[in-house]
């Protein structure tokens, strides 16, 4: 089989599907890779590296779409990238479809094989292709906190682990998941006092359990976020229902009752945020917003802004099936790996992911 790693067009997207290490492997195992030039450019890896790693180098997508039984991606392809699709191909990538109906038009018309990586699931109903991506998000939302917390940055001026003498910042945390968890480790290890709001008392006694005390955990209902949300320097936002818009837990009166000049990172803003201040997604050009004397961050795909971290997050997590399907191809890999049997979203003519056929108005 030959891979194809075409480089990503998607406005700031800086991530690649495949590191030298990733192609090293699969040709290691017998087959071939072609890359475009300048892929691995925004996550810091040379051309030459993927030759080293024994890849063909081609200039143009078009090469790489038209010799690839197998394209990986990061996101999902665009309009521009449409007219390149094959019969029988195989694309491998974030796709959303849900939210692109054009897509899955397209995908249907030209009978491609398609796998979603956020639709890849384990028994235990996990998204671990997802994962990754909240571990960075979590993690930076703790470092972006700090930073819009300082005074020239428009921030009430607070460190957030204090000094001796000085108590240090409160950053409170709704949601107590891989977001919730990962923004929990990062403030704590910066030695700011945090407390996680959650509805799940099983995860409530897992973070218990596992911070061993170093937390507060708190039943997330409307009187406590009230309370909490007055006392936050860093308030973030990091609640996930599958398959449901985030639930608005924090109201603009609550945010009125915020210090001046504290800040608010809403994660689950990609879900259509957990505040009700936040009625927009930023970009990372242009990152925060003011309201009520209080900083908003809300940035939709914070991952981007690290794409190096996040290109290896990623494909530790992708490689394993980019090998299976390189090796036994797509028929033999889906019938003995039922996770990845969960991300075919389209095949051969149709959508055949039930919940996202549901989502286009296709039936099932
Ligand atoms: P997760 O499923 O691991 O955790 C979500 C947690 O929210 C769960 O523990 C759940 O019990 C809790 N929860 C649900 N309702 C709640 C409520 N009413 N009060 C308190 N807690 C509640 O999800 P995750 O991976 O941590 O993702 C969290 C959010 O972050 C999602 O919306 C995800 O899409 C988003 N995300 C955003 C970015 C970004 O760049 N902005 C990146 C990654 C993830």
């Amino acid at each position: 089989m030959i891979v194809g790693l075409p480089r990503e067009i998607k406005k700031q997207e800086y991530r690649v599907a495949l590191t030298p290490a990733g192609c090293e492997m699969i040709v290691r195992q017998g087959q071939q890779v072609v890359v475009q030039r300048g892929a691995g450019e925004g996550s810091g890896f040379a051309d030459e590296e993927y030759a080293v790693a024994g890849a063909k180098l081609v200039n143009d997508a078009s090469e790489v779409w038209a010799s690839a039984d197998m394209i990986v991606k990061v996101k999902e392809p665009l309009p521009e990238e449409f007219g390149f699709f094959r019969e029988g191909q195989i694309i491998f990538t974030y796709l959303h479809l849900a939210a692109a109906p054009d897509l899955a038009s397209a995908l249907m018309d030209k009978r491609v094989t398609a796998i979603a990586y956020e639709t890849i699931q384990a028994p235990n109903g996990s998204l671990p292709l997802l994962t990754p991506m909240s571990e960075v998000a979590g993690r930076m939302s703790v470092q972006e906190g700090a930073k819009y917390l300082e005074a020239f940055q428009g921030g009430r001026g607070v460190l957030l682990g204090g000094v001796p003498g000085v108590p240090p910042a409160e950053v409170i945390i709704i949601g107590g998941g891989i977001v919730g968890m990962n923004a929990a480790k990062m403030a704590l290890g910066m030695g700011a006092e945090v407390v996680v709001l959650e509805k799940s008392g099983d995860r409530m006694r897992y973070l218990d359990d596992v911070f061993q005390g170093r937390l507060r955990t708190l039943m997330s209902n409307p009187y406590n976020i009230a309370h909490a949300v007055r006392r936050a320097d860093l308030l973030i936002g990091a609640v996930l229902v599958p398959g449901a818009r985030a639930p608005q837990l924090v109201t603009e009166d609550m945010v009125k009752t915020m210090k001046k000049g504290a800040v608010i990172v809403d994660v689950a803003v990609d879900q259509g945020g957990s505040i009700a201040t936040i009625d927009r997604a930023t970009t990372h050009e242009n990152p925060i917003y003011e309201k009520h004397g209080v900083i908003h961050y809300a940035v939709a795909n914070m991952p981007g802004a690290v794409p190096r971290t996040s290109t290896l997050a990623l494909t530790n997590v992708t490689i394993d099936y980019i090998l299976q399907l390189a090796a036994k191809g797509f028929r033999e890999t889906v019938n003995f790996n039922s996770m990845l049997a969960l991300g075919v979203n389209a095949y051969r003519g149709s959508i055949t992911h039930p919940q996202v056929a549901g989502a286009i108005g296709l039936t099932y």
